[in-house]
């Protein structure tokens, strides 16, 4: 008899190469470990992404869906806004590609990413299992849980709410650190948001990024509900080879003292206010510490589009009179993008100040190397919190109030304190116990249970 066909699952990501970037690993530990299938159902359709997914492994392919038009949003609408109908509005799209798929593999699963749960509807009028594999922490998955009884309980902004925010498990979060979608009740985005989370609970099971050693308490909150099951299969980070090195940077790196340079980046998409730029960029001349700045030009620029990873105007051209020059032995500044694994791993590395993306959270822990917690947007700054109140491997620098920004002595001290200070090597040494303990657990041998149901429930 023949054998039967390969197991096939359908992912559904986020526009952006933040969302992306796990799903493709994601992809590849079902490819590799499970000989499953993987077809990605893609919004968008930047170079980027497409050559992205073209160099991951043949058994990784990709469908364009139809990419719906949202010509009726209300200019300044949140990105949180834009991804939600994205999502929502691909539906007849994300229909007709997977009743073709249905019909011709052995199409187990459909596996939305943080935002796309209405195609649950699709999955089940098809019968086909909705997965959910969530790119972030589990503190924000239990906050996901918790969102329909916070929005009933508590009266008025989160951000004025006299009282720590509670979510059982989880570090407390000050209302103001809480996720940005949730930051205005009467914008849009809240009540899609609000939305989205209640229907977690009609997941199939659940996929996300941390392990236990990285996050105990919240893990324990969500393995105690009855409901869906949840699987933690992290730390999964991407690589990159520092071969395919076009910026420069790892040549550079080369060159520098081991723990001497911090490494500068605000994720795929994060940008400063121009005065906070030239802050910044007057706060590492100061530190008189080596270092590699990823620039983006400053909000101002009014460059469009929440997922361009590359700024149409040149950074470098919005940094302090002579900065280049004055800085030319001890810093790197590069344009949008570079091989952030390359770097992070690389032993002239002594700290990395971040946006705190998750993906660049991780990345960070699985290299050891303690971070400058700078949340721009998104979960950053619940995330911050985390890596700084309860894992204690980063430190955050305090804003001035009264400028609404962080002030060049602060950002010096910092980067001195993270390189050299005590502070730092009680940092180094925590990160580097949480990164073993992480690595050994190797959390994703919990996706065996979840392709066993597969398997069995596979009519071909
Ligand atoms: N990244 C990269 N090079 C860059 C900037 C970002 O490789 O110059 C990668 C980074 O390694 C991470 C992802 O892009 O995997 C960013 O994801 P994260 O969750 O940190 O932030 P987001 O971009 O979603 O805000």
């Amino acid at each position: 008899p023949q054998p039967p066909p390969p197991l096939h699952v359908a992912i559904l990501p986020n526009p952006g190469m933040g969302h992306l970037i796990p799903l493709a690993e994601f992809a590849k530990l079902l490819t590799t470990n499970y000989g499953i299938t993987v077809t990605f159902l893609t919004l968008d359709d930047s170079p980027r992404i497409n050559s992205f997914i073209d160099a991951l492994p043949d058994t990784i392919t990709y469908i364009p869906l139809l990419k719906p038009s949202l010509h009726d949003l209300p200019p300044g609408s949140k990105a949180e806004t834009y991804i939600s109908l994205i999502m929502s509005r691909c539906l007849p799209s994300l229909r007709e590609v997977m009743v073709k798929l249905k019909a011709t593999t052995n199409l187990v699963a459909l596996i939305v990413d943080l935002f796309g749960t209405d195609a649950f509807d699709v999955a089940t009028d098809l019968e086909v299992s909705p997965y959910i594999m969530f790119p972030s922490t589990a503190t924000l998955l239990n906050f996901m849980f918790h969102l329909e009884d916070l929005d009933r309980t508590i009266q008025g902004e989160y951000r004025d709410h006299p009282q720590l925010i509670r979510i059982p498990g989880c570090v407390p979060f000050h209302g103001k650190d809480l996720l940005v979608p949730v930051q205005d009740r009467n914008d849009q985005a809240y009540s899609l948001f609000l939305d989205i989370s209640t229907r977690y609970k009609e997941a199939a099971g659940i996929f996300f990024n941390s392990a236990s050693s990285i996050e105990p308490g919240p893990i324990k909150e969500l393995m105690s509900m009855d409901r869906p099951p949840v699987y933690p299969i992290g730390p999964l980070v991407h690589d990159t080879n520092s071969e395919d090195d076009n910026s420069g940077c790892v040549k550079w790196l080369d060159e520098r003292r081991p723990g001497s340079v911090l490494f500068v980046s605000f994720g795929s998409t994060g940008r400063l206010t121009a005065e906070q730029f030239t802050e910044l960029a007057v706060g590492l001349e100061m530190s008189g510490y080596g270092f590699l700045w990823i620039a983006r030009s400053p909000k101002e620029t009014g460059e469009k589009g929440f997922f361009n990873v590359k700024s149409k105007s040149d950074p470098l051209l919005f940094l302090p009179d002579g900065f280049l020059e004055r800085t030319k032995e001890i810093g790197l500044v590069v344009d949008s993008w570079a091989p952030q694994l390359a770097i992070l791993k690389h032993a002239a590395i002594g700290g990395f100040l971040t946006h705190c993306g998750w993906n660049s959270s991780l990345e960070s822990i699985v290299h050891s190397v303690p971070m400058i917690a700078w949340p721009l947007y998104a979960e950053q700054k619940m995330n911050a919190t985390m890596l700084v109140e309860e894992l204690k491997i980063a430190i955050r620098p305090v804003v001035d109030e009264k400028r609404g920004l962080i002030g060049r002595e602060e950002i010096s001290r910092v980067v001195r304190e993270v390189i050299e200070g005590e502070e730092g090597k009680k940092l180094r040494l925590n990160v580097k116990r949480i990164a073993e303990n992480a690595i050994n657990e190797n959390s994703y041998k919990s996706l065996d249970a979840v392709v066993n149901i597969w398997k069995n429930s596979t009519s071909i």
